[in-house]
């Protein structure tokens, strides 16, 4: 596959694009480079005679249309997003523009693209189970559930779902979302949950969670799920949905004393991490339970995941463990230090 990767400098683009090379794929990765990005993510690959990247935004269409043209691509996967719950509470705008305009840029390039060259192209949109809302009835969500998204960023996700479904409708475009659950693993930003917990841990500060800590993630490791989306690109149904999850559902209180158990099993402070966490006012439009049903991709394309929770968890633990200084240039450098209140983010 010639893939076209968008977000390709992020957690789980990194991930992709990491496997999509080791894999023998051709990958360009286009990313506008924001805060949340790491380049050094991708430096395994970097000088590899099949890896390009181009610094661009996808809701710039020039930009876009070059890529294409000059590339000439058999697959296209887009993970460029604005990711972020909090932020998207806090600050809407860049959120829904780069998640719903940019997806639309992205179609419509696509669309001409399609057109001229009349390849058989495939675009996988890659979007989160966060669209569904919270579980109902004890009902899992599958590729029929409704969309029912509560928060600013799973709105914007839910849009640009919607775009890609009807741009497949109305044009005929080869077309396919998969929509996934909560992702772990290296190299997540350190705003999300597990390498907050990291940061906090090894600067012995308050671990603040929302409400009483009771709201139920499925948890999967970020490997398991780009091998599913290299399998969705290569034999997915063009016009499809597949959901991706690895049935690891637990509650946040319980995953960050998971999380705290293994760093003090490794570093052996004098006190117990546990002791850090503070339950702090939950987040408005906090949905109470997420939770995915993978029997589509697993029936239909073979998918398995590799990762239990607790194997995924030690090796994301050590791997932070083992990467200080990515963890703490990042924070640094993005100002999420600060914002957790750590001054000066140290390493053991
Ligand atoms: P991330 O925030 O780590 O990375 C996003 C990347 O997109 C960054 O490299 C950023 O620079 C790039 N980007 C942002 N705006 C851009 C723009 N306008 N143009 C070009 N590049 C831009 O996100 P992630 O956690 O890796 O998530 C990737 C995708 O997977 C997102 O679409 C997200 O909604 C989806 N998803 C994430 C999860 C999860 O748990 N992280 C779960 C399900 C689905």
């Amino acid at each position: 596959m010639r893939i076209i990767v968008t977000g390709g400098a992020g957690f789980i683009g990194s991930c992709f694009v990491r496997m999509a090379i080791s894999s023998g794929h051709e990958v360009i990765n286009v990313d506008a480079l924001t805060y949340a990005a790491c380049i050094e993510n991708v430096e395994s690959v970097a000088n590899h005679k099949n890896y390009h990247f181009v610094r661009a935004d996808i809701r710039n269409k020039f930009d876009i249309e070059s890529v294409f043209n000059e590339f000439n691509p058999t697959h296209i996967i887009n993970l460029a997003a604005e990711s972020h719950v909090d932020r998207s509470i806090d600050s809407a705008e860049e959120i829904l523009s780069t998640n719903i305009m940019g997806t639309f840029n992205l179609l419509e390039v696509f669309r001409e693209y399609t057109n001229k060259t009349q390849f058989d192209c495939k675009f996988l949109h890659v979007s989160t189970d966060e669209v569904y809302g919270t579980v109902r009835n004890n009902h899992k969500f599958d590729e029929n559930t409704k969309y029912d998204p509560a928060n600013p960023y799973s709105a914007s996700k839910a849009a640009s779902d919607h775009l890609v479904k009807a741009w497949g409708n109305t044009y005929g475009l080869p077309i396919i979302i998969t929509n996934c659950s909560n992702n772990y693993g290296p190299y997540q930003f350190p705003e999300k949950l597990i390498p907050v917990i990291m940061l906090n841990c090894l600067n012995k500060k308050q671990i603040s969670i929302y409400g009483d800590g009771s709201q139920i993630r499925d948890w999967i490791y970020v490997d398991d799920h780009v091998s599913g989306l290299l399998l969705v690109l290569e034999k997915g149904i063009c016009g499809s949905t597949y959901n991706i999850g690895s049935n690891n559902e637990i509650k946040n209180i319980d995953l960050t004393k998971k999380v705290c158990d293994l760093v003090e099993s490794i570093i052996k402070p004098d006190e117990s991490y546990q002791k850090l966490i503070k339950f702090v006012d939950d987040r408005p439009g906090h949905d109470i339970h997420y939770a995915i049903d993978s029997t589509k991709i697993i029936n239909e394309l073979g998918w398995a995941p590799k990762y239990s929770l607790a194997k995924g968890l030690e090796k994301s633990v050590r791997w932070y463990l083992d990467n200080q200084d990515w963890l703490f240039a990042l924070s640094n450098r993005s100002g999420v230090g600060e914002r957790l209140g750590l001054s000066s983010v140290k390493k053991i």
